[in-house]
């Protein structure tokens, strides 16, 4: 038998176990930062096994190494762990314990599926070659990310490149997708206060009206993608909070607007950054108020490195998973991900993992009901478990 063969048969005779895991995972969610109890669980389950363990790398990031011992290339799979905080409303029996925090982007599955892996690569460890790294992140949903502390502490010393999976509900159940280069978009938000002068509702000419400065500067930021930006690049510029309240005859002094940027590059990225900071200038110039802009970037793009999603597509395909129906180029992803810091460190894959059955409901990440197809943990695993092999030339 093969050693993908002895893989993908202990991931199949403990697939009950993988799913027990990801219910338990499910049922004790926990915020970013906050996530004690998670990596108290995965130090635990590493505790007695044949890994080198370090514990809090990147406050509760885990990092753990299986070394075959023979010589061979050094290859990371990472698996964030943290919850959202969000209501639960998919009344399943293994549903959130904790009020008000929910995995609703299924990261309770990546860590199951990679725990399971672990023990499958463990169980042929006299076979492999080279050095397997796991990396187990916290604090994925919540800027500054978990990714960028753990590379400061170290975790990618020795790593050649780094292979990552999500599960997605927008595809189907036994699909694998990719992309070659920009994949995810990079991400930056802003705060913009508008001071003008307060006043009395009958006197706007003894005032400076901050609902109104405020109202020219959210048209003069959309301009920014439809007017400044190339057809072929992509941004978005989205305000969400636009805090203007006050009385109906009182002219208001002060408005707070918060906005959200994406951009498929980085040239993209800071041409936005640069026009929001100039129409800020240009409209308190103009209307003779003050406007303050705290503009922070965080996730870069993530960048899939064209030769290592080669190798993802070879692995896929020379693996021959029979659950795997589907292999795919999904194109890029709106959303952002801190996965793209390890992606700048090292050439590395970011890819996905289908989590809806046919006719099934699909529920986007984030959402109270958000659920995955269990089944699609298996997919994750020997899909990964399969990039693995091929990459350190295992057959
Ligand atoms: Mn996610």
């Amino acid at each position: 038998m093969s050693v993908k063969d002895e893989i993908f048969r202990y991931i199949d005779s403990h697939k009950e176990e993988m799913i027990e895991r990801r219910r338990h995972l499910h049922e004790n969610p926990e915020l970013s930062f906050h996530e004690d109890e998670t990596a108290q669980y995965l130090a635990e389950f590493y505790q007695d096994k044949a890994v080198s363990l370090e514990t809090g790398i990147g406050e509760r990031g885990l990092k753990v190494t299986i070394d075959s011992g023979r010589p061979g290339k050094t290859v990371a799979l990472r698996a964030d762990f943290d919850a959202l905080p969000i209501e639960e409303a998919t009344g399943l029996p293994f549903a959130s314990k904790n009020k008000g925090v929910m995995h609703a982007c299924g990261h309770d599955g990546h860590t199951a599926y990679l725990m399971t892996l672990a023990e499958a690569f463990l169980s042929i460890k006299d076979q492999l070659k080279g050095k397997i790294v796991l990396i187990h992140q916290p604090a994925e949903e919540m800027p500054p990310g978990g990714a960028l502390q753990m590379i400061k502490d170290g975790v990618l010393d020795g790593v050649d490149n780094v292979f990552g999976a999500h599960v997605m509900t927008s595809m189907k159940l036994g699909t694998v997708a990719y992309h070659h280069g920009e994949t995810q978009n990079s991400r930056a938000r802003f705060k913009v206060t508008v001071r003008g002068k307060g006043g009395h509702g009958s006197s706007p000419h003894e005032a400076n009206d901050a609902i109104v400065i405020a109202c020219q500067l959210v048209i003069a930021l959309q301009n920014i993608v439809s007017r400044r930006l190339s057809p072929f690049e992509n941004g978005v510029v989205t305000i969400g909070s636009f805090d203007g309240k006050g009385s109906f005859n009182v002219i208001k002094e002060t408005v707070t607007i918060e906005g959200d940027v994406r951009a498929m590059s980085e040239e993209t990225a800071s041409t936005i950054e640069k026009n929001v900071k100039e129409i800020c200038a240009g409209i308190a110039s103009a209307y003779h108020c003050e406007i303050d802009c705290d503009y922070v970037r965080d996730y870069p793009v993530l960048y899939n490195d064209p030769e290592m999603t080669d190798l993802v597509i070879d692995a896929i395909q020379k693996a021959d998973i029979p659950e795997v129906t589907d292999l795919i180029d999904c194109g890029p992803q709106a959303p952002s991900e801190d996965f793209s810091y390890f992606a700048k460190e090292r050439p590395s894959c970011f890819f996905y993992i289908g989590a809806t059955r046919e006719g099934e409901t699909a529920y986007p990440h984030h959402h109270p009901k958000f659920d995955i197809d269990e089944d699609c943990l298996v997919v994750a695993a020997k899909a990964m478990g399969a990039v693995a092999l091929h990459y350190l030339e295992i057959d």
